[in-house]
């Protein structure tokens, strides 16, 4: 009888050769440009104490409540699948000594896991491109960030298809009196609310202003502004970020109920949002966190961030972008007879060769055949890897040290001296570049 088949688990995807070359070209970019502004990247541990992220992200947030993959351990401690990866990250400052009275400017990509129900951009397992930047209080920083996603959006080829909503939630005493006003104006409109908003009217009030039940969207949007509470050093650290964003020529509209969904936040918040990609429109979300470092017991230091949902940046590139494409293409692939002749094999040849390729260009993929001696299969194999050179050995070859070059674009044949073979390859795919 045959074994049962194991399946992967819901909402956890297997990322395949389909589009892993394209993830790669992605990830590149996103590395090449946070290197261009001096940030460094940090890897923390997938798993945490529990309790970090219910300090952290807050006990009445969507992802603890109800989001978060929990277990105990073999010793009986509860530890965690992270959600989200701004947490670990202050966790491992704090630890290291990272943030105190210095400057930290990190990046971070990696998978988070969120219990939710899996469908088009939203999974349970998931990877996040994030930022974190410590020590630095000011609204220059703020703007940097989204400056540097604006520019990465550019290079992505998806900058016509994103646009920033920006918001200031203020100082925790600001907040505090807003959510006094705005619970005693949805108290007034209890009837009209749903089951969801009635629950977070008194856990977490600022969340009902995100709810996007179409029958509430009038009421909230003649909730009491929270713009209208803000501290007066809030206010200035918004005019500024404002204003550096102008003088940035980035466009920007301000979303009043955009509060994000995380506890920690403060200041400025803002998200990319596309059109493109149906009810996951969330590309990139961050904001200023100054009270989370000491939320987690070290000493108070500002920090500000954001994450990238990568998966959904990659739907977003394929759904308006043809022109960054999954590139598997082979550059040279290596055609032998497999033969020994004369105390020569052409396969060891064609290894040997393909080698000395890959010393002189070593960011190219060489390809050796393996298996059929057939050299018309052989050919199609080349074509079949969209290969633009074929380098041939075949008995005669190996008698005399040669090898053939096929450059298959144009059919363009001829013997070499082995010797010439790498060099060769070089300028013919320089030339095609
Ligand atoms: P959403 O409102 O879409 O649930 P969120 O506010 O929960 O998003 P954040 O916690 O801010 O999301 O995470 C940052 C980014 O990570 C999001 O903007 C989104 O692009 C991505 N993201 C969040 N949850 C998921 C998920 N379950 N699957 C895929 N991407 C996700
Ligand atoms: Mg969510």
């Amino acid at each position: 009888m045959a074994e049962k088949k194991i399946q992967s688990i819901r909402g956890m995807n297997d990322l395949l050769p389909t589009e892993s070359a394209l993830w790669q070209q992605v990830e590149k970019t996103v590395k090449m440009i946070l290197n261009s502004y001096g940030y460094n990247e940090i890897r923390t541990p997938i798993v945490e104490d529990t309790g970090l992220f219910k300090r952290a992200v807050g006990e009445v947030t969507d992802i603890v409540e109800k989001e978060m993959y929990t277990f105990n351990d073999r010793n009986d401690e509860s530890i965690t699948l992270r959600p989200e990866l701004t947490a670990g990250c202050v966790r491992a400052g704090i630890e290291h000594g990272l943030l105190y009275n210095q400057e930290q400017r990190l990046w971070y990509f990696g998978p988070a896991f969120r219990y939710e129900k899996p469908q088009k951009g939203r999974y349970r397992q998931f990877h996040q491109f994030g930022v974190e930047v410590f020590g630095l209080e000011g609204p220059g920083i703020d703007a940097e960030l989204i400056i540097l996603t604006a520019r990465l959006w550019k290079a992505l080829g998806i900058d016509q298809h994103t646009s920033l909503e920006l918001n200031s939630i203020g100082s925790l005493e600001a907040r505090a009196e807003y959510k006094h006003a705005l619970v005693q104006y949805l108290e007034a409109h209890k009837e009209q609310l749903d089951e969801d908003c009635k629950r977070r009217m008194y856990t977490n009030p600022l969340r009902v202003l995100d709810s996007k039940n179409p029958s509430l969207q009038e009421i909230l949007n003649n909730a009491p502004k929270l713009f209208d509470y803000l501290d007066s050093e809030s206010k200035n650290h918004f005019d500024g970020l404002c204003q550096l964003l102008n003088n940035a020529g980035i466009n920007y509209t301000v979303n009043q109920r955009l509060v994000r969904g995380l506890d920690y936040y403060n200041r400025t918040v803002f998200e990319w949002v596309t059109n493109s990609l149906g009810a996951q429109g969330t590309v990139c979300g961050g904001g200023r966190y100054d009270g989370l470092v000491s939320q987690l017991g070290g000493q108070a230091t500002p920090g500000v961030g954001f994450a990238i949902g990568f998966e959904r940046l990659v739907l977003l590139i394929q759904t308006v972008n043809n022109t960054l494409k999954n590139d598997n293409t082979i550059d040279v692939y290596m055609i032998s007879s497999a033969e020994l002749i004369e105390g020569k094999h052409t396969t060891a040849i064609a290894q040997q060769l393909a080698e000395k390729i890959r010393d002189i260009m070593p960011e190219k993929r060489i390809m050796t055949n393996y298996g059929t001696t057939n050299f018309k299969k052989q050919f199609t194999k080349a074509d079949k890897y969209g290969a633009k050179i074929a380098v041939i050995i075949g008995g005669n070859e190996a008698l005399e040290n040669t090898a053939v070059i096929k450059e298959l674009q144009t059919g363009n044949q001829y013997a070499l001296p082995q010797e010439m073979i790498a060099e060769k390859c070089l300028e013919i795919l320089e030339k095609g570049e």
